[in-house]
C-alpha cells in the first residue's frame, strides 16, 4: 500500500467519523461554511459539514439529493440561490442518517422529499441512536425505482440492495451520466450500520448493480467527486476488507483482534464509528 493511499484512507476515515461527531458537538454554534462545485452543465454539488448535496437545476425548479444537517439549511439555500432563482421542488434522500436528512424538516413545507421505504422506516423507528428527535422522514417512498421528471430532465432513484444501511438509494442523472451514491461510497473505508440494516456481505453486490448503470462521474456521500474507476476501486477495497475479516473470524480470532487488523490494514480509526457500529455486526454476519 502506498503512502499516498494510506494518507487518503486516514483522511477519509476522519472525514466520515467527523461528520458523525459534528452533530453532537456543534449544537448552538455557527454552522460551518460550505463550498459549491460545478459537476456538469446544470449539476452542482455542495461539500462541507454532513453529506454531499447534489443540486440539479431545471427550468421548472431545482432537484436536490440530500440536505445535510438541519442547521446547514440556510447555507445550502444560499449556495443554490448563487446559481439559480428557481425554487427547490424535490429532495431525494440517499438514506436515513441525519447528516443527509437533517434538513428535511426545513424543506418539507415547500418541497417533496423522496426516499426508499426502508429509509423512511429507519427514521420513523429511530434506528440512528444519535439522530435529532425532529428528524423528518420522506412523504413519498419507493422500493425499487422512482423518477422525477421536471423541466424536461429526469432524475432516477434506484434501490440495488443493502450496504451502508438497508435503504440506500443510488441517484442517477441519466442525461449527465452521473450518479450520487450516498454513503455506499463515503470516505475511503465502509461504515456498515448494522442497526440500520447494513450488510458487508451484500455491499459489493449492491455496488455491482449500480455499476451496470451508464455513468462516468460519481458524487460520493462524503469526499470529492470521482469517476467510475474510483467507485470500482472503492468496491474492490470493500471486497478485500470483507474477505480479510471473514478469514480472521473463521480462524476464531476475537472481535478485538479483528478490530486491530481493520485499524492497521484498512485505516479504521481506533475507537471510531466503524469499531462501534460495524465491528460487532461483522463478527456475527461473517461467521
Ligand atoms: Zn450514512
Amino acid at each position: 500500500m502506498t503512502r499516498t493511499l494510506l494518507v487518503r484512507i486516514a483522511a477519509g476515515t476522519l472525514l466520515v467519523a467527523g461528520c458523525w461527531i459534528a452533530y453532537t458537538q456543534n449544537q448552538g454554534k455557527t454552522p460551518p461554511a460550505l463550498t459549491l462545485n460545478k459537476v456538469k452543465d446544470d449539476l452542482y454539488e455542495i461539500e462541507g459539514d454532513g453529506g454531499n448535496v447534489a443540486v440539479y437545476i431545471t427550468s421548472e425548479g431545482v432537484i436536490l439529493v440530500d440536505d445535510k444537517f438541519e442547521w446547514d439549511f440556510d447555507n445550502i439555500m444560499a449556495k443554490v440561490k448563487s446559481v439559480t432563482s428557481q425554487p427547490v421542488k424535490y429532495v431525494f434522500s440517499t438514506h436515513h442518517h441525519s447528516d443527509h436528512t437533517g434538513g428535511n424538516v426545513k424543506f418539507l413545507p415547500t418541497a417533496e422529499i423522496i426516499s426508499t421505504a426502508n429509509a423512511r422506516v429507519n427514521i420513523v423507528e429511530h434506528k440512528q441512536p444519535n439522530a435529532p428527535a425532529n428528524l423528518a422522514p420522506a412523504r413519498v417512498v419507493f422500493n425499487e425505482e422512482c423518477s422525477v421528471f421536471l423541466g424536461g430532465k429526469e432524475v432516477r432513484a434506484r434501490y440495488f440492495g443493502r450496504g451502508h444501511t438497508n435503504g440506500d438509494a443510488i441517484i442517477y442523472f441519466p442525461a449527465l451520466r452521473t450518479i450520487h451514491t450516498g454513503d455506499l461510497m463515503a470516505g475511503a473505508t465502509p461504515l456498515i450500520d448494522y442497526a440500520g440494516g447494513g450488510s458487508l456481505k451484500a455491499w459489493t453486490q449492491t455496488l455491482d448493480g449500480a455499476l451496470q448503470l451508464d455513468f462516468d462521474t460519481v458524487i460520493p456521500g462524503h469526499g470529492p467527486v470521482t469517476n467510475k474507476a474510483g467507485l470500482i476501486a472503492y468496491r474492490n477495497n470493500i471486497e478485500k476488507l470483507r474477505d480479510r475479516a471473514t478469514g480472521l473470524i473463521r480462524e476464531g480470532r476475537s472481535q478485538e483482534e479483528v478490530g486491530k487488523v481493520m485499524i492497521a490494514e484498512f485505516g479504521w480509526a481506533p475507537n471510531g464509528m466503524q469499531i462501534a457500529w460495524s465491528l460487532p455486526g461483522m463478527m456475527a454476519e461473517l461467521k
